[in-house]
């Protein structure tokens, strides 16, 4: 350190360090700690001002119904171009924003902002919003989302919420009573980034999800790995006998997509149909018609 703060500081930062990676274990400060709390603390000021100043946006992706080629939903995703940073990913800010406490405002607003997007869309294309584990523990979210339908037409059939793995893992009750309630007020709930977290099968056995949404990370090594190939078609199998959509993420290539169509999911989400976009090319997309030629049932199908 070169003066008194920085000593003070430093000790700090590799005792942060030491607990984030688990317990019994000694750290060191480096450079790299000091960049990396830079970093966070540019993130949590700018935070703080983005959303005074509507500098956070929403972009959104279509999903895609494999049987139709229609766009079944879209997904809203958040942007955030830092005016120094640039754009910093949801992946960093929003894990900041929870630490913060500023999650259910952020929460607030993207569902509000992607509610009164769908609104104006054709009345069958569903919105769906990410949840982060945080906002459900709010016992306000269920009202927040009736307050956000009324105001804005929607109905909640038409309203998807996003949530992972995570959420099931400090589970102290309160987290169950309120997906109970987001249920009972008729909400669809898709389970994001099925694959990744701890996967247990009892999670599909105790709650309705309607969607399961399997991991990018899976669709990617699907031509060339035959474990991944695996687990998607295990996954597409499990999916349809238990009712319920399925949503093959990070499609890119046209060989990701025979796979999809191949292991039965329902739908498809990725690059390869759309890259996410802002409010006005979502609008133009969707009605411009189906993204991909209707399937032909497998009956009627020649060489
Ligand atoms: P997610 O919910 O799994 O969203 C899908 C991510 O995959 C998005 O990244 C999307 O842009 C990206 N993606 C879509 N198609 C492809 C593809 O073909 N290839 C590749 N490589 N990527 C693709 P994004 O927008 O950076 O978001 C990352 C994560 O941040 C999201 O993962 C979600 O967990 C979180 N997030 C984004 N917006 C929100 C939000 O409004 N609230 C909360 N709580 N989390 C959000
Ligand atoms: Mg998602
Ligand atoms: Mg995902």
């Amino acid at each position: 350190g070169r003066d008194i703060d920085e000593l003070t500081q430093h000790p700090d930062l590799a005792l942060d360090e030491a607990k984030r990676a688990g317990c019994t274990r000694a750290a060191s400060f480096t450079w790299s700690l000091k960049e990396r709390f830079n970093r966070v603390h540019e993130i949590e000021t700018g935070l703080r001002r983005a959303i005074a100043v509507d500098e956070l946006k929403l972009a959104f992706q279509p999903i895609v119904d494999l049987a139709s080629g229609r766009i079944d939903a879209c997904e809203a995703l958040l942007r955030w171009d830092h005016p120094t940073l640039g754009p910093v990913s949801p992946a960093e800010f929003i894990p900041i924003a929870e630490g913060m406490g500023m999650i259910e405002s952020m929460t607030a607003w993207v569902l509000r902002s992607a509610c009164s997007a769908a609104a104006s869309w054709p009345g069958d294309v569903r919105i769906a919003i990410n949840i982060s584990p945080a906002s459900l523990k709010s016992s306000d979210l269920p009202a927040n989302v009736i307050a956000t339908l009324l105001e804005t037409g929607l109905s909640a059939r038409r309203l998807e919420l996003e949530v992972t793995e995570s959420i099931f893992l400090d589970d102290s009750g309160q987290t169950n009573a309120i997906l109970r309630e987001l249920q009972r007020i008729g909400l669809r709930l898709a389970l994001d980034d099925f694959g990744t977290g701890y996967s247990s099968l009892s999670y599909l056995r105790s709650y309705r999800f309607d969607t399961l949404k399997v991991d990018q990370s899976f669709m990617a090594g699907v031509q060339d790995n035959r474990e991944d190939r695996a687990i998607v078609h295990a996954i597409g199998h499990l999916a349809r006998a238990l009712d319920m959509d399925t949503v093959a993420e990070g499609i890119e290539t046209e060989d990701q997509l025979m796979h999809a169509r191949q292991a039965g999911f329902t739908n498809v989400q990725g690059y390869l149909l759309s890259r996410p976009v802002d409010r006005d090319a979502i609008g133009r997309l969707i009605a411009s018609g189906p993204l991909l030629p209707k399937a032909v049932p497998v009956g009627i199908r020649t060489a």
